[in-house]
């Protein structure tokens, strides 16, 4: 299967660019799973800040796409628009340009990516060909009706209801089956999503054996 090629090619050579820097603790690779509307934003960009590593949030960088009518902003409207999952092809290309920038080498924080079995899969090529695979999978898990409410107080443009509806459709057919496949491999640690921001963040922490001094 032709899994890697779309997504970055070769992984880099330098001795200096595999794995984490010498001496430092605590690096971590993880990727945040859940549902619209679920939190993963806020929760991320504060667990990113907390363990010291970058925030990516595809969604975030789509929109940004979109927003400066790149080529690639212009060919994702439509699937964002719509609430569909943009496709794979893009969204590794995309991703792959991030994620070999320096500042990725010690560790990221993925929001929104992976969202199909098959961005795992071409996420763990990369990562096992640099001798730094991923640490943990975390899902945010919130059930339907309460995403449903919390994206209608939201009211960002693809939070409409039947483009809600859009959304989570492709949440449970493409992105849940990675549940399975992260569980599988034993990386799949599950957080309740439900309570104050505070709660859910400490409830994070716990999963990944971190101590909450201030977040609670
Ligand atoms: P988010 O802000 O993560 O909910 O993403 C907003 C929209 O961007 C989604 O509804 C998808 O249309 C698109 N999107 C974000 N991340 C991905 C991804 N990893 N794969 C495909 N589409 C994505």
């Amino acid at each position: 299967m032709a899994l890697v090629s779309p997504f970055c090619g070769s992984p880099p050579r330098h001795a200096a660019e595999r794995g984490p820097t010498p001496g430092r603790k605590n690096v971590m690779r993880l990727v945040l799973i859940g549902p619209p509307g679920a939190g993963k934003g806020t929760q991320s960009s504060r667990l990113a800040a907390h363990l010291g590593v970058p925030h990516l949030s595809t969604g975030d960088m789509l929109r940004e796409a979109m927003a400066a009518h790149t080529p690639l902003g212009d060919q994702a409207r439509a699937y964002i628009e719509r609430g569909q999952l943009v496709p794979d092809e893009l969204v590794l290309n995309m991703v792959c340009q991030r994620i070999t920038q320096p500042d990725c080498h010690a560790g990221m924080l993925l929001d929104g990516f992976p969202r199909t079995v098959r961005q795992a899969e071409a996420l763990d090529a990369y990562l096992h060909g640099r001798g730094t695979p991923l640490d943990v999978a975390l899902e945010l898990a919130v059930p339907d009706d309460e995403v449903v409410r919390r994206l209608d107080k939201r009211g960002r443009d693809d939070d409409r209801p039947q483009v809600v509806a859009q959304r989570l459709h492709a949440y449970w057919t493409a992105t849940r089956p990675l549940l399975d496949y992260y569980r599988q491999r034993g990386l799949l640690r599950s957080v309740d999503g439900l309570g104050t921001m505070d709660e859910v963040f400490a409830r994070l922490l716990r999963a990944l054996g971190r101590s909450s001094p201030h977040c609670s």
